[in-house]
């Protein structure tokens, strides 16, 4: 594969990176985003969102008859990997624009993409997702929560956990059983679920981080119209499969700047940062892991250009994208575990006494346990891989 840009490509990542750099203040989002209190990053990240859709930047692979950019696969990977390379954040709407709103595309009637789709490209009314319940993670199917029909609605019981974004969300896309009877994947609807219907109660739950980025929902005869099923009755598992694809999507590319990012800054503080009263990078140890760090990165970054050759080739993204996510939340948490080690003992306390860069590390450090369980847990990826790369017997 030839990893230059055409020139058509190119011309595509000067226009994001021009764009970046007028409109995006770095210093001021870098400090507000990660250390600034939680509140204030929700309506920053709001507004920050609300810039990139007037300049035509939210939704960029989404058709533009629903307001998107209509870009090709490439293009989508390029304006990632030009926000991972100015360290710009994701938008707030993020389970918005990367997975209910394609499924809604694919799967709504044009009333439902006429009502949902351009406020959440604006970030006026931010998403969940409502699927995950304590006895339904990695085996979804085994999802309990129950809509039983009662005239033009359905009434929903039962609980949900870890669903971010749901204190500061407007709309759910939820899945409920509506056919108890049916077998374990059957059965399931899909349900587009208003968080402020009489009900609902969100409760969040604090994460080691100190932020509490996700919730647990409990759902108490919330009713919820007919009309607001994506996709047919009983039909919900299908539509997930929409979701859950596009979850991981072009991202994978993005991540591997990401992860270069970071190992650049921890070689930075490793020329600082002292050991046994020499520079840390001078540790034979120390220089032999960030080099294993280095071949991994590499390997992730090329991983992420295999993943996208096989979906621009045959459509369907392949084992890879599973491959790149297993690779970068391991690496990730070797980086930032590394970063912590050469803050020694200062990297334990969880009073940073204003020392940004350390909060930035530790913060990183310790949210990285989660990227390991979101979207798939590393043991379920290596499953995946086990399966449908080396060809190993199915595990069950
Ligand atoms: C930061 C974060 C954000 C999240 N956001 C959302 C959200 O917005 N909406 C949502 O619906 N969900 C969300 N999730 C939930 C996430 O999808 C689940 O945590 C994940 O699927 C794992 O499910 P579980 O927590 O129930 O663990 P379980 O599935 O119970 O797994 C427990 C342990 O057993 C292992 N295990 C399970 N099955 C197997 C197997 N077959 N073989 C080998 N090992 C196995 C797992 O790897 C894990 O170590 C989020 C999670 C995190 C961490």
């Amino acid at each position: 594969m030839d990893f230059r840009d055409t020139p058509e490509e190119a011309a595509f990542r000067k226009e994001v990176r021009d764009w970046l750099d007028a409109n995006l203040d770095r210093a001021q989002m870098q400090t507000q985003l990660s250390v600034g209190p939680p509140e204030e990053r929700i309506d920053n990240l709001r507004a920050w969102q609300g810039k990139l859709h007037e300049g035509g930047w939210a939704g960029v692979s989404w058709p533009k008859e629903y307001g998107g950019r209509g870009a090709g696969l490439m293009e989508q990977a390029i304006f990632y990997q030009e926000m991972a390379r100015s360290k710009a954040p994701a938008p707030i709407n993020v389970i918005g624009l990367g997975m209910a709103g394609p499924t809604i595309i694919v799967h709504g009637r044009e009333d439902q993409k006429q009502r949902y789709l351009s406020k959440i490209l604006s970030a006026e009314e931010i998403w969940c997702q409502g699927f995950s319940e304590p006895g339904a993670g990695s085996d979804l199917g085994a999802l309990r929560s129950s809509a039983v029909q009662d005239g033009d609605h359905y009434v929903i019981n039962g609980q949900k956990v870890w669903t971010t974004l749901a204190h500061v969300a407007k709309w759910c896309i939820f899945l409920a059983r509506t056919d108890p009877e049916a077998p374990k994947h059957k059965g399931i609807t899909y349900f587009l679920v208003d968080m402020e219907s009489p009900g609902v109660d969100v409760r969040p739950l604090k994460q080691m981080t100190g932020t509490a980025e996700f919730n647990e929902m409990f759902f108490t005869d919330v009713r919820v119209p007919r009309e607001n099923i994506l996709g047919d009755l009983n039909d919900g598992w299908r539509v997930a499969m929409t979701t859950l694809m596009n979850e991981r999507g072009t991202l994978g590319f993005a991540l591997s700047v990401q992860a270069r990012i970071a190992l650049d800054e921890l070689i930075a503080k490793a020329k600082v940062l002292k050991r046994n009263g020499k520079p840390a990078i001078e540790d034979p140890v120390i220089r032999q892991r960030i080099g294993q760090l280095h071949v991994e990165i590499e390997a992730l970054r090329l991983t992420g250009y295999r993943a996208l050759s096989t979906v621009i080739k045959t459509g369907i993204p392949g084992p890879e994208g599973s491959l790149g996510k297993l690779l970068w939340s391991e690496s990730m948490k070797r980086l930032t575990d590394l970063a912590m080690e050469l803050y020694g003992p200062a990297g334990l306390t969880t009073e940073w006494k204003g020392d940004d860069d350390l909060k930035r590390w530790a913060f990183a450090a310790l949210r990285s346990r989660g990227n390991t369980i979101e979207a798939g847990t590393s043991e379920i990826l290596r499953n995946i891989i086990a399966e449908r790369v080396l060809g190993l017997p199915r595990h069950r």
